[in-house]
């Protein structure tokens, strides 16, 4: 099978036969063999009996239906997991993303060898407001920095197209939607590209996302992946590092504080008590967090030890 088209959806009954007629007839100008996969993420309108129908009326239409609404990325999740087509293409439900962009997000795939393709909504729709577009700017600078991938204008496009052994080998979990590309660069999937696509304002329902929060739990999640990606292996390597750096320190101002005390003493001068010095106070913080710092590292390592992650590498051929 060409292309599997998986479409994570929450409440977006109105949108879904419009858009698979659409990607039906884009499927079959281009004589693609195609599944369309549908993850209802919990909806609670009419969207999965509206699956259920095109299912029952066209044999590429499978449904997948969560018992309670998870969030995109576990959506997703399911969607990756069942695809079968050699390209999957993810697109939202709200028919924002044009699938007249499928076939050439095919073709950079199979033909100019990608791993991953990211859609670029270079003309946002006017539609969205100041609030949204914003933060998207910010967040989108942050990611590039943060993942390295430097030719990223869009992290966050629903319209993405990737090699079937991709969307296997990366766990998408939480809200990690927005890093999917940083996910696959850190499973080994290096050659990842971009693509302009339209990008039209959406015409039933309403985002899912609203408003300058949006991306406020998503820079935390940044920060996480930086981690496990830097240090995910190797956690004592962080942790030992500050912890033994933060303890010198510590022991070095309470040699300060000590000397002192032992100067006044020497020379029969009325001593202040060390408590009252600041470099006791400095000492003692000090010596404390990088105890902590440090047990935390050994924690971090005894966790790895027990994990199925440890020795979990990608092999990519073998002979
Ligand atoms: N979505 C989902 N589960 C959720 C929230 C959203 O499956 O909990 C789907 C939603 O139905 C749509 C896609 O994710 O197909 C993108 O959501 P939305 O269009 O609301 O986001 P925006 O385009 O405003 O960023
Ligand atoms: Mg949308």
């Amino acid at each position: 099978m060409n292309i599997s088209v998986v479409i994570p959806l929450y409440n977006e009954e109105e949108s879904l036969v419009e858009l698979h007629d659409w990607i039906r007839r884009v499927m079959e100008d281009n004589g693609f063999s195609y599944e369309v996969i549908f993850v209802s993420d919990g909806s609670t309108d009419r969207s999965w009996d509206v699956i259920e129908q095109l299912a029952r009326q066209n044999k590429e239409v499978r449904g997948i239906k969560l018992r309670r609404n998870y969030g995109k990325s576990p959506a997703l999740y399911c969607g990756f997991e069942a695809a079968r087509g050699d390209v999957v293409i993810t697109m939202d439900a709200d028919l924002q993303d044009s699938p007249d962009e499928i076939p050439q997000l095919y073709d950079m795939i199979v033909k100019q060898g990608y791993d991953l393709v990211s859609g670029w909504k270079m003309n946002r729709s006017k539609g969205d407001p100041l609030s949204k577009t914003l933060p998207t700017k910010l967040f989108n600078a942050t990611a590039r920095r943060v993942s390295g991938i430097h030719n990223l204008h869009d992290f966050n496009c629903g319209l993405k197209a990737y090699r079937l052994e991709v969307v296997k080998h990366i766990e998408v979990y939480g809200e990690m939607h927005r890093y999917i590309p940083y996910l696959a660069k850190n499973a080994g999937f290096t050659k990842i590209g971009e693509l302009r696509v339209h990008h039209q304002a959406r015409k039933h329902g309403k985002s899912k996302y609203m408003g300058w929060n949006r991306f406020a739990n998503g820079y935390l999640d940044l920060v996480s992946l930086w981690f496990l990606s830097s240090f995910g292996l190797k956690p004592m390597h962080v942790f030992g590092f500050v912890g033994t750096l933060m303890f010198l320190v510590g022991a070095v101002a309470a040699i300060v504080v000590g000397v002192n005390k032992l100067c006044y003493l020497l020379n029969g001068l009325p001593h202040p008590l060390v408590t009252s010095s600041p470099y006791f106070h400095i000492s003692l913080t000090m010596m404390v967090l990088g105890t902590q710092l440090f047990v935390s590292g050994f924690l971090g390592e005894l966790l790895i030890r027990n994990s199925q992650l440890r020795n979990n590498y990608q092999i990519e051929k073998e002979l």
